[in-house]
């Protein structure tokens, strides 16, 4: 069947005008086998009524979609490990759709994989079917766990064989498509000041407080990075609090909306290692797990120096200051909600906070980042579950006696999610190395790939269970 009468196309990045991007072709593919699409995401926007003959034709080869006015390949600079590089752009990727969700979002659907463009720089445009597997694995496990993220929609193998320098080579190819709120990057405006175009700037900050930070008035370039600050602020929180390593926050890899995207060398920490660096290029430990908002906050002041060209010094400056205190007011939210506990005020919330974080730093590599929240869910609604689980002898202590204690403070947020059969299991699901590589393994050594499905049902299940909302 077509497209489902939930289908809104609204091609908005045309509005911006033809400075912003290039009309690209997708590769001409010999191979186009369907590995994952996301039903449930699709239909959010009234694309799973796609039979998978249309799917491989629109999300692997590229059909327009209806009412879309073809691939653009979008244009950007960016800050790549904090030298400044003027030859980024989408090398490998376009803008293929764009629409309204359920709730009225707009969103994109931005593809990785699909052929060169005018910002290839040389290579070959494609990815990796590891690489895509890669991408599923994170982007669903963070959405699980309530980092604002976008979602892998398909993954579609393309039947190349790719050489890469830093893996086993000839490897296979994929297409991805993502869908994500915005493709904009601090990028993006890094480009238009690069060019001086003041005008350009205006068009974005118009652009983006419209259709993605409505509430921020017109022309308001501080409020819009106010609202920007906040927003890479909880994304930042709420990677901590899953113990997710992005691995490569450069400026072109961050989403004006703050939804986190483009996951390459990503990690899962399996225990508190604030070093922890994902991305092997990554000598210095930039990118470390404990210094990611760090380089968030470094990111925005780049952003934040793009929009002098429009506003006053002393406003943005405020705007940045705030990053500070959103980011600990984020940090304390995004733990009770892994905890599913509810607020109790900044001094309660900040004692669970400082109680947990020490006790994972106290625990060492015994004391597994995942299982911890698992265990002590809903806090005193899960107490005799942790203390009689497989993990009952970390528990005893002083820092873990006074993480009890400031969690028993807590009012237990929806305790009736414990009743979800994820939670009568004695373990969490975890997205560890061992177990991606292992998935990839099943994929490349017998094109098995009841592994990486397996994985993905249960990371449905943990969500389903964990979340608040009833499940859709
Ligand atoms: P990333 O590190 O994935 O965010 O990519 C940084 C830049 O390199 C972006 O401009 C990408 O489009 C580009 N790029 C990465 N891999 C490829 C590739 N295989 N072919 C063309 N461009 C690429
Ligand atoms: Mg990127």
């Amino acid at each position: 069947m077509p497209v489902s009468s939930a289908y809104r196309p609204e091609p908005r990045f045309f509005d911006l005008g033809d400075e912003y991007g290039d009309a690209v072709r997708a590769a001409d593919f010999p191979q186009a086998t369907l590995r994952f699409r996301n039903d449930r995401a699709a239909g959010e926007v009234g694309l799973e009524t796609l039979s998978d003959a249309e799917w491989i034709d629109h999300l692997g080869r590229f059909q327009l979609l209806p009412g879309q006015p073809g691939p653009i390949a979008m244009r950007y600079h960016g800050h790549q490990f904090r030298s400044y590089n003027p030859d980024l752009g989408d090398g490998r990727g376009f803008l293929a759709a764009q629409m309204r969700d359920a709730s009225g979002r707009l969103l994109d659907l931005g593809t990785k994989g699909s052929g060169r463009t005018p910002w290839s720089r040389g290579a070959d445009g494609r990815l990796t079917l590891k690489g895509g597997v890669r991408e599923v694995l994170a982007a669903s496990m963070l959405e699980a766990q309530g980092v604002p993220t976008s979602r892998a929609f398909s993954l579609i193998e393309t039947g190349e064989a790719l050489e890469r320098g830093d893996e086993p080579s000839p490897t296979r190819s994929a297409v991805l498509v993502r869908l994500s709120h915005s493709h904009i990057r601090f990028g993006t405006f890094q480009r238009a000041a690069y060019f001086g175009r003041r005008d350009q700037i205006e068009t974005l900050v118009e652009h983006i407080r419209t259709l993605y930070h409505p509430h921020v008035p017109a022309g308001d370039a501080p409020a819009l990075l106010t609202a920007i600050v906040e927003a890479s602020a909880r994304l930042t929180a709420r990677w901590i609090a899953t113990g997710f390593v992005h691995g490569v926050l450069n400026t072109d890899n961050l989403n004006v909306t703050g939804e986190s995207f483009d996951y390459g060398p990503w990690r899962f920490l399996p225990f508190y290692e604030p070093g922890f660096t994902a991305a092997y290029f990554d000598q210095t430990g930039l990118y470390a797990f404990a210094r990611q908002p760090e380089a968030v906050f470094w990111n925005l002041t780049q952003l934040a120096g793009c929009l002098k060209l429009v506003a006053d010094v002393e406003p943005l400056t405020e705007a940045l200051n705030g990053f500070g205190a959103a980011y600990i007011r984020e940090l304390r939210t995004a733990f009770l909600m892994r905890l599913g506990v509810k607020s109790l005020g900044e001094a309660a919330d900040q004692r669970l906070l400082d109680a947990t974080l020490a006790l994972l730093r106290e625990g060492g590599e015994a004391l597994r980042w995942e299982p911890l929240f698992f265990d002590w869910f809903a806090g005193f609604s899960s107490s005799a579950r942790a203390l009689a689980g497989p993990r009952k002898a970390l528990y005893q202590g002083e820092a873990i006696d006074a993480f009890r204690f400031a969690l028993f403070e807590h009012e237990p947020d929806a305790p009736e999610r414990l009743e979800h059969p994820v939670f009568a299991r004695p373990e969490p699901e975890e997205m560890l190395i061992d177990e991606v590589e292992a998935i990839w393994t099943a994929i490349e050594a017998s094109d098995d790939w009841a592994p990486f499905h397996d994985k993905l049902r249960r990371i449905e299940e943990a969500r389903l269970a964990y979340s608040v909302a009833p499940a859709r």
